[in-house]
């Protein structure tokens, strides 16, 4: 028998090792949504980067050829600053985010980290110095660990916990009845679009990448949860250059330029200060969506007066 269990158990083991491969493929291409035509130019180089400033120009972009998404969209994102980008559903924000990352290439124009197009590097060297935070994060059929060390494999305990402590996930994860070893995913426990994307915004603290792009959520967050999620976004991108896709008043509000994008063209850029005296398409979608908060949040009150 002993001579038997043997096998059976490596059999075992290589029958999870596969159902975690297969678990991994999925959520991989899931997330990058890609096909993969994109290839590395024959002398690519490993990005190197410096002070991971950012700069669109003139980038024009479509998927198809008879539409244009993008028409010529230029901005400048400084080392260590935010910019938020806004505008109506359609307009190109995560297309932006997709051409940073490489997924496509730009019909014409160019952008650049440092100086150096994004062309000319090698995928795996550009996606090394990207953080994503997408909306919707797949966790892997594993422990809720495994998915925060994800971020960096060889990241010890003490680094997932202190990630998680950064992320505002800590508390939710010990109360937890099997704490950091709870098994989450398909076959585990279903955590929410809040929770989720505090688990990628610990993935990503210990990745610890320069740069860093987040597509907010766009469904309504209770106003606690969205202040943990913002204090934890505040985190990871104090002194990183970041690019958000913004739903969100308060990271907008705060960010350093805000870029406003309607069908594919940049019609207003400034912060929040200056868009507002602008008294434009910002200043409008602005007090749309500050009406919306405020109904919102009259009927928290009235749930917890029931
Ligand atoms: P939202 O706020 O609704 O997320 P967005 O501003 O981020 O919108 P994008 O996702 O950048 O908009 O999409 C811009 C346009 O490009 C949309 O009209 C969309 O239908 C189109 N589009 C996006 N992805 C593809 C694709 N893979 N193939 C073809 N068209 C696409």
């Amino acid at each position: 028998l002993m001579q038997l269990s043997v096998p059976l158990n490596f059999i075992g083991f290589i029958y999870r090792e596969i159902r975690q491969g297969i678990a991994d493929l999925e959520a991989m291409f899931s997330v990058l949504a890609v096909e993969p035509e994109i290839q590395d130019e024959p002398l690519a180089e490993n990005l190197k980067v410096k002070e991971a400033t950012i700069k669109f120009e003139d980038v024009h972009f479509h998927y198809d050829e008879e539409r244009p998404i993008l028409k010529g969209v230029n901005f400048e994102v400084p080392a260590g600053s935010t910019i938020a980008i806004v505008g109506p559903s359609g307009a190109g924000k995560s297309t932006i985010s997709r051409l940073l990352f490489r997924f496509y290439d730009v019909t014409s124009g160019r952008i650049t980290i440092d100086g150096k197009d994004v062309r000319e590097v090698t995928q795996k060297s550009l996606r090394d110095h990207i953080g994503m935070v997408p909306q919707d994060t797949v966790l892997f059929n594993d422990n809720i660990a495994y998915n925060i060390r994800y971020g960096r494999v060889n990241a010890t305990d003490e680094e997932v916990k202190e990630a998680a402590k950064l992320a505002q996930i800590d508390h939710f994860i010990e109360a937890l009845p099997h704490g950091y070893d709870s098994e989450v995913g398909e076959r585990g426990l279903k955590l929410s679009g809040g929770e989720k994307q505090r688990v990628a915004i610990a993935r990503t603290i210990l990745k610890s990448p320069p740069i860093l792009i987040l597509d907010e959520a766009t469904s309504a967050l209770d106003t606690h949860t969205e202040q943990e999620i913002q204090s934890a976004l505040d985190v990871v991108s104090k002194d990183r250059t970041t690019l958000v896709i913004a739903h969100r008043l308060s990271t907008v509000v705060n960010a350093d330029q805000i870029l406003v994008l309607k069908a594919g063209e940049a019609v207003e850029q400034g912060t929040h200060a200056e868009l507002m005296a602008n008294d434009g398409l910002y200043a409008s979608m602005w007090s749309r969506q500050r009406e919306v908060s405020e109904a919102e949040a009259r009927l928290a009150e009235m749930r917890e007066d029931d």
